[in-house]
């Protein structure tokens, strides 16, 4: 490294984006600078206790099939607890079960031949699911893209059963009640759903970005550090300012736009009530409620993971979209609950409420995951970017750490042929 410079590459926001990002310019020994605002490293990763239950800051499942997951070595020693494959539907009293694709696409229909969706349509789904399960990933993005409403229209599934099944099952995934996401990246999302079952773990979804900072020289990350100001070789921040050969801006979309003005996602929003109830059996398979499409799923989070609560209860997490619970909401949350798990609405306790405004920015189609590069020095990464996941974050982090990484090799050499001043 320059000895005029801090540190070869400065990396803005401690998500996974910027994580990963860190972790591939360590691997190809560059030295970095990571500096995160916040006085944790994961961003919109973040877990923490109430009483004995470890809560997550909004809903999320961590899937082991994403392909940037693997690439990254994490999971190697991560506690991955996986739910059950299947998901349950309730309504009144009749239910069904989509059950594991990986038992084959026949089985996986058995379950859906209870509800009451015509035959014709349970083909139909069985075929999305297979050819999105059966396609290379690549293939699936190149085709002409569409919302995933009329993706699904198109692949002959009619609107009642759209309603009925595509968009309770799909709804919590992208926080859009309206299918409005693209179809393309949705059947990448249904692939990844059929490789394998989505987990947590038992220390909270924060356990996943942690895992990625270990990798990292602790003197390589600086907290409590807001970054003010971006030039090309320069950044200001709450804490003086540093320089680095290259800069790689690895926040959320919205504070991106602020330091190289361009225009901010749009955004949607999760609200995740968090309840205890009594200790419940045969309960990690995803339920989701048809008779009240208020919550977009239950999950008892402590059925794989029985750290996250006390012993003789359960943690049960109930996202919704939006960021405006109100009492009543709450109220009718807590009786899709009670419906879903069969007990009383007495026993249905609120531990907390979790409100992420800034969750997820939307994904309208077609989909076509970005890379920017500024006056060749500063690049960015972020879910924003690529996908509204884990694997968006972690696959732009990567993908910009390539270019900074092939960059700053280039300017080497240039360099090397240059006449000394
Ligand atoms: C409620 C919720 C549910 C979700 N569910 C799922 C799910 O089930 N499955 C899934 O795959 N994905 C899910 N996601 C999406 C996934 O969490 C995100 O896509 C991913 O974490 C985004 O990572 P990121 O690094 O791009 O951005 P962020 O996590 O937003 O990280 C950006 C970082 O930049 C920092 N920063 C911002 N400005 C500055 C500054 N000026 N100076 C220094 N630092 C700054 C921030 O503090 C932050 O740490 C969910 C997200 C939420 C919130």
């Amino acid at each position: 490294m320059n000895k005029s410079f801090d540190a070869d590459v400065i990396v803005i926001g401690a998500g996974l984006a910027g994580l990963r990002c860190a972790q591939v310019l360590t691997a190809n020994n560059l030295s970095v600078l990571l500096i995160e605002s916040n006085d944790y490293v994961g961003g919109r990763l973040r877990s923490f206790a109430v009483d004995g239950y470890i809560i997550d800051q909004g809903f999320q499942l961590i899937n082991p099939s994403y392909p940037e997951l693997i690439q990254s070595g994490v999971l190697k020693e991560f506690d991955l607890r996986t739910y059950d494959p299947g998901i349950e539907f309730r309504e009144n009293d009749s239910r069904f079960t989509l059950s594991d694709p990986r038992a084959g696409a026949l089985a996986s229909l058995q379950g859906i031949r209870k509800s009451s969706l015509p035959f014709r349509d349970i083909l139909r789904i069985g075929k999305v699911l297979a050819g999105s399960y059966l396609s290379p990933a690549r293939q699936l993005m190149q085709r002409e893209d569409t919302d995933t409403f009329h993706g699904l229209r198109a692949a002959g599934i009619s609107e009642n059963t759209i309603r009925t099944f595509f968009q309770p099952f799909l709804r919590g995934t992208f926080l859009d009640d309206e299918l409005a996401t693209s179809w393309n990246y949705a059947r990448l999302i249904l692939k990844s759903f059929a490789k394998a079952s989505p987990g947590t773990h038992p220390e909270g979804i924060q356990a996943l970005p942690q895992a990625f900072a270990r990798d990292l020289p602790l003197s390589s990350v600086l907290l409590n550090t807001k970054v003010t100001r971006i030039s090309e070789n320069k950044v200001s921040s709450t804490n003086g300012d540093f320089s680095a050969r290259a800069i790689v801006l690895a926040t959320d979309g919205s504070s991106a736009a602020q330091l190289l003005p361009s225009t901010p996602p749009q955004w949607r929003s999760q609200t995740t009530w968090w309840w205890s109830a009594p200790k419940q059996t045969d309960s990690s398979a995803l339920r989701i409620d048809l008779s009240d499409r208020l919550l977009c799923s239950a999950l008892d989070i402590s059925s794989r993971a029985p750290e996250r609560s006390p012993k003789d209860c359960s943690l049960i997490a109930t996202p919704m979209i939006g960021n405006q619970p109100t009492l009543e909401l709450e109220q009718r949350a807590r009786a899709s609950v009670a419906h879903l798990y069969e007990i009383n609405v007495e026993q249905v306790q609120l531990i907390t409420t979790t409100i992420v405004e800034k969750a997820l920015p939307a994904l309208a189609p077609p989909f076509a995951p970005k890379f920017v590069n500024k006056n060749g020095t500063v690049f960015c990464a972020g879910d924003y970017l690529e996908s509204p996941s884990i694997q968006g974050a972690l696959h732009s982090g990567a993908k910009s750490a390539h270019a900074v990484r092939a960059a700053l090799h280039s300017s080497h050499r240039s360099a090397m042929f240059d006449d000394p001043a």
